[in-house]
């Protein structure tokens, strides 16, 4: 199902993303609209799939990219802080910025330095990501993202774009009160999504979703 929704066009893809029921909030629509896919995936960039960007990592398919916006939707409003780890080709790192944009930010972190300016670079091939980038709405940093990153915290939301071996109560220690986690997870063979909440009274609370295939939250490679 999510497969028809590839379209022509980057407006196409997401009107049928939209159609499909993949996109259910026009905030998640506009904050997709406003990032072309072609500046972050080198090829079949308005297919609904994942597409290699090199050194081993993958940019996620888009109804993946809506989904985890979904998910952390409520914690993501103007001025709200957050964290993108495993930023890989920093798509959704834009997109999260447009929904928290202008007054809040977003660091993305990402442990291959050549991602990390892969990630720069895709950005400023628009005026809205020079923008960003320049005034420091969007930083993106090369850092072991299973330490989440300190100098950051605390953050709203936490979004992991790999698959974590364990839970890494790092993350859950750099999420305001209330804030919200979105993390795939291994177990075994299988992977799934949890959302990880910290209530207002820092509880926590964690919650088992679908199944998924991510990039694994890794040691970085040998330079
Ligand atoms: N959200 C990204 C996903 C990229 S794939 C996108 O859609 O483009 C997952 C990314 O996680 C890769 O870029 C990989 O380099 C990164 N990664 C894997 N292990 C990591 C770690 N320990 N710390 C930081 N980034 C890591």
């Amino acid at each position: 199902m999510a497969w028809r929704s590839s379209g022509a066009t980057n407006a196409a893809l997401i009107a049928n993303l939209e159609q499909n029921g993949l996109i259910d909030t026009d905030r998640v629509k506009q904050a997709m609209l406003k990032v072309d896919r072609a500046h972050y995936a080198p090829s079949m960039p308005y297919d609904d799939s994942p597409q290699p960007i090199g050194h081993r990592a993958t940019i996620s398919a888009p109804h993946m990219h809506a989904n985890a916006c979904k998910s952390l939707l409520e914690y993501l409003s103007p001025g709200s802080r957050v964290l993108d780890i495993g930023s890989g080709s920093g798509y959704l790192t834009a997109v999260l910025a447009n929904l928290v944009g202008p007054t809040g930010s977003v660091i993305g972190v990402d442990h291959i330095q050549p991602l990390v300016t892969l990630a720069e670079t895709n950005m400023r091939k628009s005026e809205d990501g020079r923008r960003m980038l320049d005034s420091g709405q969007v930083r993106f940093i090369k850092a072991d993202g299973r330490k989440g990153w300190k100098e950051g915290a605390p953050y709203d939301a936490i979004h992991v774009g790999a698959a974590a071996a364990e839970h890494h109560e790092e993350l859950t220690e750099q999420l305001k009160a209330p804030g919200r986690l979105f993390v795939p997870v291994a177990e075994g063979w299988a992977q799934h999504i949890y959302v990880v909440e910290k209530d207002a009274d820092g509880k926590v609370h964690k919650e088992k979703l679908y199944g998924v295939q991510y990039v694994p939250l890794t040691d970085a490679p040998a330079d």
